[in-house]
């Protein structure tokens, strides 16, 4: 199977998976696509039903990335989804109140569903690294703003020709973050502190993603650069799995007949999960509708009701943080999907230089019979917090509540079927206002704010977060972003 850009009209760039995986992006700048959507019958759905999430797994993915082996595959699988990276298993489905389901997602090493992806992707581009004759090794650039920086610290540390470098913001993260980040082991591993915000640390590193001289010393020395980013399809592919898999977990619970349809309710950001799932639907598994659920930043909520995309409004900052987005890269797949490559460079143009577009009605009409968005403000996801911890005894993160209030929103006016909702987050990764939703108290500080949870709510703290100020600092450092160049090069050393 081969990938092209979602904004290639002739076909000209068409390369292998394991290729797609080591660049990224593609030139003209697009997202990589495979050029068909591999199916997937009954009772192909049927056969996995029976299997662990580690087989589930092994066999979504080598119908997308047939250039990998079945055996290097499964071999990935369970190294990245292991017992001892994912106590319990990776993606257990719990009934919430017996119609909405939480997959959840977040029992990996950094507790948030981008384990699900980051723990396989960097085994992929290892592979790939193999399969494309690299002789060169990879250097992973990441500027962060917390949790996406541990989460690739945690999926790329000790991989072979690999190492990997994160900037963040000194005044811009958690204190839980920071710990988690100055504390990673691993030997190809590097954590640098920038004076500044976000922005300058992104800025910092898209300069050096774009200096030829910085390109020419490190190839001297045998190295590229690469990043860790949620375009990447190696990060995209991984998704897929779930949503299959929670579909045989469906069927095997008894919950619905083989072959019943659900829908599918996802906290978004990125587009990136919601996307996947819908990926999952092109092939085969039986979905009806797709809930897009978005917090008071809900650009994608407009867009789906209005079918123009404007990001020419204002930015909030909400306890759901990882879905305060603006720009959602991975929506040009789905534009892709329904309307080509053709109309997707032109709206993406436009995007690009008036920050809106509006899609036409033959698009719109598709986007209609899949998708509908639905938001929820900040009281609203503090209250179904509360509410359902209270009423079903089941405490979800801040950004599953938002989703869990959009998926009751949606089967109100809607829905008959059940629904999948993919819960994103542990709620200890989002302690403080997860303790202030469900008690109505205000935490002493952020650590304290697990154990309160904890003690509050007769729940565990999740082993990667406890005791986390305990651990051996390894990383001090911080810098201005002027000297992140010179900060690079000698980690090339
Ligand atoms: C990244 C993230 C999201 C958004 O996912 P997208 O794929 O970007 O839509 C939602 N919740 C949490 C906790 C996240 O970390």
């Amino acid at each position: 199977m081969n990938y092209s850009s979602t904004r290639c009209t002739n076909n000209q760039e068409r390369v292998s998976a394991a290729q797609a995986i080591k660049q990224g992006l593609a030139n003209d700048g697009g997202l990589f696509m495979p050029d068909s959507i591999p199916s997937l019958s009954l009772s192909d759905i049927e056969n996995l039903i029976d299997k662990s999430y580690i087989e589930r797994a092994a066999e979504i993915l080598s119908l997308f990335l047939t250039d990998y082996t079945k055996e290097e595959l499964l071999e990935d699988c369970k190294a990245a989804y292991s017992e001892e990276r994912f106590v319990g298993g990776a993606a257990p489905l719990k009934s919430i109140d017996g119609k909405v389901f939480s997959l959840e997602l977040w029992h990996g090493p950094t507790c948030a569903f981008k384990d699900m992806a980051l723990q396989i992707m960097p085994r992929l581009l290892c592979r790939a690294l193999e399969k494309t004759g690299e002789k060169r090794d990879a250097m992973i650039l990441v500027a962060t703003s917390g949790d996406t920086g541990k989460a690739a610290l945690e999926g790329y540390r000790d991989i072979d020709k690999i190492r990997i470098k994160v900037f963040y913001p000194v005044d811009g993260v958690s204190r839980v973050q920071k710990l988690q980040m100055a504390t990673q082991i691993g030997k190809n591993v590097d954590v640098c502190a920038i004076h500044g915000n976000f922005d300058d640390a992104q800025t910092g590193v898209k300069k050096i993603f774009a200096d030829a001289k910085i390109a020419k010393d490190l190839n001297d020395k045998g190295i590229f650069l690469s990043s860790a980013n949620s375009i990447n399809w190696g990060r995209l592919a991984p998704q897929i799995v779930y949503y299959v898999s929670a579909y045989c977990d469906m069927v095997k619970m008894s919950e619905i007949k083989l072959g019943e349809k659900i829908d599918v309710c996802v906290p978004t950001g990125n587009f990136g999960n919601i996307f996947a799932a819908y990926i999952a639907k092109m092939m085969g598994l039986p979905i009806e509708k797709f809930v897009c659920a978005s917090n008071k930043n809900n650009i994608l909520t407009d867009f789906l009701a209005t079918g123009t995309y404007d990001r020419n409004r204002k930015f909030y900052t909400t306890m759901s943080p990882s879905m305060d987005i603006l720009i959602s890269s991975n929506l040009e797949r789905l534009l892709y999907t329904l309307a080509g490559a053709e109309k997707t460079a032109a709206y993406m143009k436009e995007l690009n230089t008036t920050g809106k577009y509006t899609l036409d009605a033959e698009t719109k009409a598709k986007i209609d019979e899949n998708f509908y968005g639905y938001c929820c403000d900040e009281e609203d996801t503090a209250k179904t917090i509360r509410e359902t911890f209270d009423k079903y005894g089941y405490l979800c993160d801040t950004h599953t509540a938002v989703g869990l209030s959009c998926a009751r929103q949606y089967a109100a006016e809607h829905s008959t079927n059940k629904i999948v909702l993919a819960s994103t987050a542990s709620p200890y990764k989002f302690a403080n206002d997860v303790f202030s939703a469900v008690s109505g108290k205000t935490a002493t500080d952020e650590l304290s704010a697990l154990t309160e949870l904890s003690a509050y709510t007769g729940t565990d703290i999740p082993a990667p977060l406890a005791e986390i100020d305990k651990r051996e600092i390894r990383f001090t450092k911080t810098i201005n972003a002027t000297d992140m160049p010179a900060d690079v090069m000698s980690f090339a050393d």
